[in-house]
């Protein structure tokens, strides 16, 4: 059982913001940000690949509620919305979840600075390798 679904059954506690049918919004307990929430599916997806279109997309409309109510209701500048897929990725709980971070101007975070470079012909290459 995954620490989240503990949290859904109501067997470990957490700071809930949102709860429906689908899915739930906690504060992360290791914060990025102040304000750091998961939105967690309520049936156990390990990634983004296993899970139905309509839960993602479900999903995404409560994210997208939890960006207004972070510039709102903290007066963020803006948000990250980051979903880790596999341990590869970083991923520590198997069990989908999307992070939303609020942002505020010049608060020093750094998510993604790059890491690679293409050489000459390699991004066309990675283009085509991707090309859906
Ligand atoms: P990920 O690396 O994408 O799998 O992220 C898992 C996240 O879950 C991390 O940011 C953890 O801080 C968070 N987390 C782990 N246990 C709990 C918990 N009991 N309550 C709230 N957040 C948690």
């Amino acid at each position: 059982m995954t620490v989240f679904e503990m949290i859904i059954n109501g067997d470990i506690p957490s700071t809930k913001i949102y709860e429906d049918d689908v899915c739930i919004a906690i504060l992360d307990i290791a914060p990025r940000a102040k304000g750091h929430t998961l939105v967690i599916s309520k049936k156990v997806y390990p990634t983004i690949a296993e899970a139905p279109y309509e839960t993602i997309a479900h999903m995404m409309d409560i994210v997208k509620k939890v960006d207004q109510k972070m510039r709102e209701g903290l007066n963020a500048d803006g948000t990250n919305v980051i979903i880790n897929n596999s341990p590869a990725s970083g991923q520590e709980v198997p069990h989908l979840h999307i992070h939303v971070i609020p942002r505020f101007k010049d608060d020093g975070i750094s998510f993604f600075p790059p890491s690679t470079e293409y050489a000459d012909g390699e991004a066309a290459e990675y283009g085509r390798m991707l090309k859906i």
